[in-house]
Formats: C-alpha cells, structure tokens, sequence
C-alpha cells in the first residue's frame, strides 16, 4: 500500500510556518500547500474588484471564477504567480476580513481537501488539524509570543526592501489574531491531537528538527 503522510501545521501570523513547512516538504518529498496564500489571493482580487466581504454574491462568483494551484511552493492564480503581491501589507491588513466569510471558506476547504486525496502534502494555515486535515497523522500548533513574531515579519521586510514600520507590524500581528481566533467558522485554535511548538526562543533548524524526529519516530519509512 502506497505511504500517506500528511502533515498539518497552524498556528498564529509570523510564527514561521511557512518556513519550517517548506522545508519539511522537501526532506519529506510532499507537496506544501499555503493555504493563507489562498485566502490572501482571493483577498488581492477581490481589492482589485472592489468587492467588500460583505458583498457575498460578487465575492462567491470571484472566488468561483479562481483557479489555483501550487508549483514549486508557489501559489498560481489564473496561470499567474502571485505569491510576492499576496504577501504586501495591504492584504495582510485586510485578509482576516474575507477569510472570516463562511461561504468562501466552504470553497477554500474543499480545494485543499482535494489536493490533499491526490498529493502527499505539508500545509499550514489556521484550521489545517481542526478541519482541513482532520485526520493527518502529523500535526503541529506553531506559536511565538506576538513581539517576537512581529520583529520577524520587520526584518523579513526590510531584507526585501520594503520599508515598514514596527508598530503597525505588531497592531496587525494582534488584529489578526484576535479575528482569525473568534471568528464563528473555522476558529485558529490548537487541535487536541497537535504538538505544541513555542518558537520564541528557537532557531528554525531547531524547531524542523523537533518535528522531522517526531515523524521519523512514528513512520515506518
Ligand atoms: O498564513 P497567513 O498569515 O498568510 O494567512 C493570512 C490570513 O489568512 C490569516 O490571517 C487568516 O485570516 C487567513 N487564513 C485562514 N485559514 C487558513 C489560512 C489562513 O483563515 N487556513
């Protein structure tokens, strides 16, 4: 029987997920799927098209008219890479609002669902172990205290050249936070089954190791 491994990892904005995810896919040959690069795409449209989440009909057809998929940890929208447009500030500031919208995270769901039934893949996001992945074998919930997620997210910034400040960083890491963790669908919160990693004080390397020995340890590989 062919092997299936899933891993799952949430946890809040800055935590260094994508990352350490990236990186697993490649030790463990999976494919990594990005899902907050999917919700911040159907956010960077939808600013395009001037359609407020609250305008649930435009926004559904947009999300409906999408067509995404990943290469090389890439997320490809309508055969376009938009993976440095989706990272800006702009639509980091307004991606909670769209993602809190129940009917898009329906669509959202059910196409990570069905890369998951044909790859072998590592994703992160907020609702990965909770919903998306319910069953992965693997999961991990991924924190760091919201300062030192914030510097994170400055230096990553500056080393691109893209000036920004350190304080709104830190205001929108909690924004988000506080609306991705109440909102009705889909809340951020720990599944039971997930191992808790607070990479506050911990190199990225140290944090890979901790769950590559984890899955080594349970796998028959
Ligand atoms: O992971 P990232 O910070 O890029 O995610 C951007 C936003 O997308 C999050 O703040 C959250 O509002 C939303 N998101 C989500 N569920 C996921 C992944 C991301 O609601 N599985």
């Amino acid at each position: 029987m062919e092997l299936r491994l899933s891993v799952a990892i949430d946890g809040p904005a800055g935590a260094g997920k994508s990352t350490i995810a990236k990186i697993l896919a490649k030790r463990f040959n999976l494919m990594y799927i990005n899902t907050g690069a999917m919700y911040r795409a159907v956010t960077l449209r939808a600013m395009e098209e001037n359609i407020a989440p609250e305008d649930k009909e435009r926004l559904l057809d947009l999300v409906d008219s999408l067509d995404m998929h990943f290469k090389n940890d890439d997320l490809i929208l309508n055969n376009e890479n938009i993976s440095e447009q989706v990272c800006m500030p702009s639509i980091s500031n307004n991606v909670s609002n769209y993602a809190a919208i129940p009917e898009v995270r329906e669509r959202l769901v059910y196409l990570q669902q069905k890369m998951s039934e044909k790859y072998n893949v590592v994703m992160d996001g907020r609702d990965i172990g909770t919903v998306v992945l319910k069953d992965a074998p693997f999961k991990f919930y991924l924190t760091a205290s919201a300062e030192e997620r914030a510097s994170r997210r400055y230096k990553e910034f500056c080393e691109k050249g893209i000036e920004v400040n350190y304080e709104e960083l830190l205001e929108d890491i909690k924004r988000r936070d506080y609306i991705d963790s109440h909102r009705e669908v889909n809340p951020l919160t720990k599944a039971e089954d997930a191992i808790e990693i607070d990479s506050s004080n911990l190199t990225i390397e140290r944090v890979v190791d901790k769950m590559a020995d984890y899955i080594i340890s349970r796998t028959k590989l």
